[in-house]
């Protein structure tokens, strides 16, 4: 049967890159007004590639309202011929990053190229390939299993304004819940550690925004007439970010780590076995002079699994030529803090503000604004029956042990889980070196082959791990 999903892909590999190429050419720029046709083209592009692949179902599905419209999603189903099989929602995005500045890209963005096993085109890895070989998995599972329906009944939900924030998706979930029902959701927009680590994403960190603004006497003060005898809101603003840390690298907001999920022992060597060079790291974080953070956990285990506070920008006072004695009327910081499960991003921005409240020195006015509701964490346990169904698929199609990472940014992927009501596992084929966001994307041509054979084999793993995902439904 292995072999079967493999020569299908294969004998189909070439058809595969001709479509992901015809689609890369659609410039669907969500985050330019200008380019919200090119979006619906490529809405309707996949749309009818999924039809043609033999989907039953598909629909372009308008998101926002009159007022405010939105770029549309696209919907596909396939009901697996068993009705008590598992729901899989599998979910990406067809819309695509800006591609300024033009002048450094090889080849034209919209212009797909073929190098060196590479497929370069904005949109190639981030999203459109990754979303694409899902259609060539279904094509090699049901071909290898002489089937004309999946094994699990499949959803598909691909979203065209990712790289706008998702401003609409949120609420297109709750609109179509009772058609989107599932009991598993594939997350398919997410990297591995290299092309020969394979590994799986089990969660993002969340993220809230945060302004503090102090103010002070009503005008900058003589500092020789009215210094030390008044309170300075510079000090007062250094004061408080000061005491966000203490000395291990620990936030100090009570409360802070009371929801934060530990790691495991089996998630921590895990993440020990990943090949990480911390001196090359520290290059690609800006040539950084030393790893820095919270005492007893590794740099991966920081930039994964442990929350942060970081300040992002202060200003105040004097800050042009020469000196200027002044005692200042006020002082400003953005701060910023990134949340791992099961933290809520609401319970953060009350611990800020009741910390500058008990903190905050008589004689100032201190103002936290904390920027919207902030982004939610999302996170799969290793040991759950759909991340390790997952990870079996992975394991056969790369024929290695499957590792696990989670990641910095974070998509709508907190939304899925929560007003769908179904865990997360992250199946995705993109690399680092992708360059996505940037001039020159590209994506390993293989790799999507290898994405395209997971997925096969995940329907099986999924159908197989049966009431454990649907709870005997
Ligand atoms: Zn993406």
């Amino acid at each position: 049967m292995q072999s079967d999903v493999r020569s299908y892909i294969d004998d189909h590999a070439r058809e595969f890159y001709d479509a992901l190429k015809q689609w890369l050419t659609i410039p669907s720029i969500s985050a330019d007004p200008a380019r919200a046709g090119d979006v619906r083209r490529s809405a309707q592009w996949l749309a009818g590639h999924l039809s043609g692949t033999g989907f039953p179902v598909t629909e372009v599905w308008e998101t926002g309202s009159g007022a405010e419209p939105g770029l549309p999603a696209v919907y596909a189903e396939w009901p697996a011929a068993d009705p008590g099989a598992p729901v899989v929602l599998i979910y990406g995005h067809h819309d695509v990053q800006p591609v300024e500045p033009l002048d450094e890209w090889d080849s034209p963005p919209f212009e797909p190229a073929e190098r060196d096993g590479l497929i370069l085109a904005r949109g190639a890895s981030d999203d459109k390939g990754q979303v694409l070989f899902h259609a060539l998995g279904i094509g090699a599972w049901l071909a290898s299993h002489d089937a004309s329906a999946p094994p699990v009944t499949l959803k598909m939900i691909v979203e065209g304004e990712e790289e706008s924030g998702s401003p609409h998706f949120a609420d297109l979930l709750r609109r179509e819940r009772d058609r989107l029902a599932c009991d598993v959701i594939v997350v398919t927009d997410t990297s591995m550690w290299a092309a020969d680590v394979p590994s799986m994403c089990t969660g993002m960190r969340g993220v809230v925004d945060a302004q503090i603004d102090v103010y002070g006497p009503e005008r900058d003060l003589h500092s020789g007439s009215f210094g030390g005898a008044v309170p300075n809101p510079l000090h007062a603003l250094a004061d408080l970010l000061a005491g966000l840390h203490d000395a291990d690298g620990r936030v100090t907001l009570p409360g802070f780590y009371d929801k934060v999920r530990p790691l495991t022992d089996a998630e921590r060597e895990l993440f020990a076995r990943l090949p990480f060079d911390e001196k090359a790291w520290l290059a690609t974080a800006g040539n950084s002079g030393a790893a820095f953070g919270e005492a007893g956990y590794s740099t991966i285990e920081r930039l994964w699994a442990r929350p942060t506070a970081e300040i992002n920008g202060m200003w105040g006072g004097h800050t042009g030529p020469g000196g200027k004695t002044i005692v200042p009327r006020e002082a400003h910081a953005k701060l910023s803090f990134r949340v791992v499960a099961d933290q809520d991003p609401a319970d953060v921005a009350g611990m800020l503000r009741d910390y500058v409240a008990r903190r905050g020195p008589a004689g100032v006015e201190v103002i936290v604004t904390v920027d919207g509701p902030g982004v939610r964490p999302s996170f799969s346990p290793i040991d759950s029956p759909a991340v390790a169904a997952g990870r079996r698929a992975m394991e056969r199609a790369f024929g290695r042990e499957v590792l696990f990472t989670r990641e910095g940014g974070s998509g709508p992927e907190a939304d899925l889980t929560d007003i769908l009501g179904a865990p997360l596992v992250f199946i995705g084929v993109g690399l680092d070196e992708d360059q996505i966001h940037a001039p020159n994307e590209r994506v390993d041509a293989a790799l999507l082959l290898k994405g395209a054979e997971s997925a096969a084999y995940l329907w099986d793993e999924l159908a197989a791990a049966g009431d454990e995902l649907t709870g005997g439904r």
